[in-house]
């Protein structure tokens, strides 16, 4: 089906786009030696993991579903991160899992052995206190009293034995400079301990499909890494690898007058795109200006009963009218993962688009979805 026929809402990941961030990704593989990771808790569309795995080298997950949900849909390397493990998990993790990385050297104490028994990669996430961002706390794993990785004075060497990587995970949204300055802080801060390890995990938050991101300085770092320390670098992006590769068409539901226009659609802020609440931010809209730009300009709102839910405020060349499609920009990452049915809300149904534009829905929801959890 065409793209005007898809039900509302509904998650369209454009699979052109898809794969061009897949082949810029691949290229840098090729071009340092170094291994790409999907962060699944950006984008879980399973459906998908075949693509995706014959570009990249497998998955990164934060716990055992994802866990789970990496070997089983796209089986390739699959590299595990959690703040702590669950007794009656571990195992089934390390069945899934060939990396291991653990927050802290208790967490290690308790379960390093195993890793070695079962003949898996232990590793230890690293706090260089490196602080990238300003103002945005809730994305900074090195702002103070952060629980995400080991500062170098909790850092414990004489517990090192059988550890063979170092990953960090500090960035969020951001280009390779801010990787460097941070790069520094790690050689700093635990550079004696790198020599002594096979691999290095530069964690996720690399904006790296974005245009005007700086490759080469990338490339430069994974290269400076790799060589002088003898390891495999590895990069877990989550956003970088499906940004702008998929929208969240809606539909006009209504539109009145009231301090201004408004226009109810059938896609709500607070439970299709969290994000724009929680970050938060205005998502780009297909064919809109900023406020007052053009001549008709709507506050565009979500159809439950939170006073909050509302999307942003956008102007168009022409009223909006009842039944019209709308369609809201880079909805492939953090929006599926993150979604829910407050309010009795169904979630959005998650389509492809192939090239030409032909469509498909991969999966619709109704009722039960929303019964189920209750
Ligand atoms: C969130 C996260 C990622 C992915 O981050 P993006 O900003 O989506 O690239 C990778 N690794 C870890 C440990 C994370 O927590």
């Amino acid at each position: 089906m065409r793209r005007e026929e898809l039900p509302t809402p509904c998650y369209l990941v454009s699979l052109p786009d898809l794969e061009k961030n897949l082949r810029l990704l691949k290229g840098i593989m090729d071009r340092t030696g170094c291994r790409i990771l999907l962060a699944q808790k950006a984008f879980s569309m399973y459906s998908l993991y075949p693509l995706i795995g014959s570009y990249l080298s497998g998955t990164a997950a934060s716990g055992l579903f994802e866990a789970r949900l990496g070997a089983k849909e796209m089986g390739k390397e699959n590299h595990i991160y959690s703040p702590a493990y669950k007794e009656e998990e571990f195992e089934e993790i390390l069945s899934y899992c060939g990396h291991i990385v653990f927050n802290s050297f208790a967490q290690i104490e308790k379960y390093g052995k195993r890793v070695l028994d079962a003949g898996k990669s232990m590793g230890i996430r690293i706090n260089p206190q490196c602080s990238m961002q300003e103002g945005h706390a809730v994305y900074d794993p090195c702002a103070p009293g952060s629980r995400l990785g080991v500062t170098r004075e909790r850092f414990r060497p004489e517990l090192l034995e059988g550890v063979e990587g170092i990953h960090f995970h500090t960035l969020c949204e951001q280009d390779a400079d801010d990787l460097k300055t941070t790069l520094d802080a790690v050689e700093e801060k635990f550079g004696e301990y790198l020599y002594r390890m096979k691999w290095v995990n530069f964690g996720g938050g690399h904006h790296i499909t974005r245009p005007g991101y700086n490759i080469g300085l990338l490339e430069e770092c994974i290269r400076h890494i790799r060589e002088k320390y003898r390891v495999t670098v590895y990069l877990e992006p989550g956003e970088a690898v499906a940004l702008n590769a998929g929208v969240l068409l809606t539909k006009v539901l209504d539109t009145f007058s009231q301090d201004g226009g408004i226009a109810i659609l059938d896609a709500s802020a607070a439970c299709h795109m969290p994000d724009v609440l929680e970050m938060p931010y205005r998502p780009p809209l297909a064919g809109s200006r900023e406020a007052g730009e053009y001549p008709y300009t709507y506050r565009l709102a979500g159809p439950t009963c939170l006073a909050g839910d509302v999307i942003g405020t956008y102007s168009f060349d022409h009223p909006l009218s009842v039944g019209e499609r709308l369609e809201f920009g880079d909805m492939a990452i953090y929006t599926m993962v993150k979604n829910n049915t407050f309010n009795g809300m169904c979630l959005p149904a998650i389509a492809v688009e192939r090239e030409h534009g032909e469509c498909e829905v991969v999966k619709a929801f109704g009722y039960e979805d929303f019964k189920m959890r209750l």
